[in-house]
């Protein structure tokens, strides 16, 4: 496709320095990128300029990949102030250990569905219980039917003295 006429006009010095990174990055699009291209093969200047961005490129490629020092975390702490880390206690959200937190328990348990047909369950088995003379093995269902109210509650209750043992100790 020799002698092809563009229908761009053709790109100024200043324009086509001022492209020639996002040239070399491929970031231009496909018609302004043709035009640097012609440009290029014209003019010396903005091929001088290229072939600099070109070294600087390829300065910054060979230089090695820096990560943070190995002790880089300590130092950041180390330079927080304590004090002002402490009189931003009131901030910091009081934490209960991992099992006493809500989202320990899955969520059909916490379900208040859950927790209600539980407790008609164990209703139901201990009516059956003492009006029927249904067997022992029923008994059963009381525990189990009262079994996700009671982990809730229970661990709403340890929850709640925790956060006041830590609140209390500071
Ligand atoms: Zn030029």
């Amino acid at each position: 496709m020799t002698g092809r006429k563009t229908d761009q006009p053709p790109i100024s010095c200043t324009d086509c320095c001022a492209t020639l990174q996002e040239y070399l990055d491929g970031s231009l699009a496909k018609t302004e990128s043709m035009r640097v291209f012609l440009h290029l093969r014209t003019c010396t200047g903005c091929q001088t300029a290229l072939e600099q961005w070109q070294a600087t490129f390829g300065l910054l490629e060979a230089m090695p990949a820096l990560g943070p020092p190995a002790d880089f975390d300590r130092r950041i702490l180390a330079a927080v102030p304590y004090e002002s880390y402490r009189s931003m206690a009131d901030l910091r959200q009081p934490r209960v250990p991992v099992i006493l937190a809500e989202e320990t328990l899955p969520v059909w348990v916490r379900s208040p569905v859950t927790r209600l047909a539980g407790m008609v369950m164990a209703a139901a088995a201990g009516i059956a219980m003492g009006w029927f003379q249904a067997p022992p093995n029923f008994a059963y269902g009381v525990v189990v039917g009262l079994l996700p109210e009671a982990v809730v509650r229970l661990q709403g209750m340890l929850r709640v003295a925790t956060l006041a043992l830590r609140r209390s100790g500071g």
